[in-house]
């Protein structure tokens, strides 16, 4: 029955691609192009090889200079300027298998793209393969059954837009061009994670193009294995074409919005937070930051609110912050749930050039906000964020080994951000994040694979993975034994 859903999908996906999609496959001879493989060994890969596999796919093959190239290329974080050797445009789960095949064939160095938000800019590479699942867009909803099919490029908006429109909701991330992909494999947190849990928990299935170039069915009753480490794992088994959310109906509208009060009552805000994150009700979501932004421009701390319970109990619900009293701003309102989930696209300080330490909080101890507060310091040439996603609720009623995700005990996700002008010398701002993460980082227990830093260890993400890393790597065995996905929080193969 869901096999039959999927081939009605693809159908219905093909039907509803732009022509130009299909019909822009490469034209003309390639020529030989410098490659890298993914241990970091140059090679040369023959035009025709390049021809060829130009021929097998619907969408496109890019190579420098041709046009898309660059759009392709790029992250959403331009600091990241990477230069794959060749780009692959898939419309199809098929495009997606050839492309995989040709990389593995050839052992190349392999990025994937959906969203391009990678914090630590892994969706795109040097002199590698890039698959960019820009063109895999799309969302199907059945309402009556309650579940929606998403293409493995697509973005959050596109999935909340499709299900707010039936009445219908799955629980995603807090800015909407973010990719369903690496979200999702990543775990997921959202606005409504601590009522209906992380999106991996509510993912029923998901069709993933293995190392090997086979289309997978994976959920709990199909290849169980690989859907317990596709939620969570990262990017590690595969590229995923289709995801498979159950909805939850809900009302269109939640109330929400921020409220900043001077920089000078951080310690206060703070505390408060820290006192009720993790006894307030599960239709509460608060995150707090910090903002210290560039030029001598005053300071604030914030809750960003998000309140999806009855209306009735809200106030009650938000006793705790009404107790701040008097605030800078409060633009707290009933808000059409979709306009929250786009209120943060311009705005998020991680979505110019930036530099990011996150790690998990299980505990906010006044060490940790004496910590945050004296340790954080404003510079004229820099915004300077600290914040935290607020998680706990549903999301940590899931055991920690029932997903590949680990941290069902965390209370947070904190956040130290910089960002800076693209042109600027990110050494001197990376240096200061880095700093302020010294005074922090002795409060976390591991990090969010999906907010991971550039310079993570091997070691540090086998740790962060906790009691789980060893299934993983010898699920990475199973599916992926060579490390072709590789680009990610990456699982090392377990050795035989
Ligand atoms: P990409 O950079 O495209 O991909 C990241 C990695 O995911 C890739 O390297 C690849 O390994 C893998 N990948 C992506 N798609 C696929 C696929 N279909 N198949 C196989 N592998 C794939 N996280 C939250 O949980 N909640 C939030 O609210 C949230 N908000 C954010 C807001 C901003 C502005 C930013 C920059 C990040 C945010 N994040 C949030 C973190 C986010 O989850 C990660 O950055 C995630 O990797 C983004 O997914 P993407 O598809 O956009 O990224």
């Amino acid at each position: 029955m869901q096999r039959r859903r999927f081939l009605q999908f693809s159908l219905w996906a093909a039907a509803a691609l732009p022509s130009h999609y299909v019909l822009a496959a490469r034209t003309g001879r390639a020529p030989d192009v410098d490659a890298v493989t993914g241990n970091g060994q140059q090679i040369s890969l023959r035009g025709s090889d390049l021809d060829e596999l130009a021929g097998q796919l619907q969408g496109q093959l890019l190579l420098a200079g041709d046009q898309g190239y660059d759009k392709a290329r790029l992250l959403l974080n331009p600091s990241f300027d990477k230069h794959p050797a060749l780009i692959a445009m898939p419309v199809n789960a098929a495009d997606v298998q050839s492309a995989v095949t040709f990389a593995k064939a050839h052992a190349l160095l392999l990025a994937v793209k959906c969203g391009g938000h990678s914090s630590s800019g892994q969706s795109s590479c040097d002199k590698g393969m890039l698959i960019d699942l820009a063109n895999l867009r799309g969302v199907r909803v059945d309402a009556e059954h309650r579940r929606a099919w998403v293409q493995g490029g697509s973005l959050l908006g596109q999935v909340d837009q499709a299900c707010v429109a039936q009445g219908l909701v799955t629980p995603l991330g807090t800015v909407s061009h973010t990719g369903v992909g690496g979200l999702t494999l990543g775990g997921g947190f959202g606005r409504l994670a601590r009522r209906y849990g992380l999106a991996i928990d509510n993912l029923v299935s998901v069709d993933v193009v293995t190392a090997d170039g086979r289309l997978v069915h994976a959920s709990e009753q199909e290849n169980a294995d690989l859907f317990w480490g596709v939620r969570g794992g990262s990017g590690n088994f595969g590229v995923v074409t289709m995801f498979e959310f159950r909805l939850h109906p809900r009302p269109p509208q939640v109330i929400a919005g921020t409220i900043s009060f001077p920089f000078a009552r951080a310690r206060e805000v703070m505390g408060v937070w820290a006192d009720y994150a993790s006894v307030a009700s599960d239709d509460l979501y608060v995150d707090p930051s910090l903002v210290l932004p560039p030029a001598g421009a005053p300071g604030m701390v914030a809750l960003e609110v998000c309140y999806s319970g009855p209306a009735a109990d809200a106030e009650a619900a938000l006793a705790p912050i009404r107790k701040l009293g008097k605030s800078d701003r409060d633009t707290l309102k009933t808000m059409d749930y979709l306009a929250v989930q786009r209120a943060n696209d311009a705005g998020d300080s991680r979505a110019i050039a930036s530099y990011m330490k996150s790690g998990f909080v299980t505990r906010l101890s006044g060490d940790l906000m004496t910590a945050i507060v004296d340790g954080i310091r404003p510079d004229p040439r820099r915004t300077t964020v600290l914040f935290f996603q607020h998680c706990g609720g549903a999301s940590s009623r899931v055991p920690e080994t029932a997903t590949a995700f680990a941290h069902r005990d965390a209370i947070a996700n904190m956040m130290a951000v910089v960002a800076y002008p693209t042109v600027a010398d990110p050494k001197d701002h990376i240096a200061a994040t880095r700093s302020y993460w010294k005074g922090l980082e002795p409060f976390t227990r591991g990090f969010y694979v999906n907010d991971m830093a550039r310079e993570v260890t091997a070691a540090e993400i086998s740790e962060s993975f906790r009691g789980n890393y060893q299934r993983l790597a010898a699920l990475k065995a199973k599916y992926d034994p060579t490390n072709l996905f590789r680009l990610n929080a990456n699982v090392k193969p377990a050795q035989a």
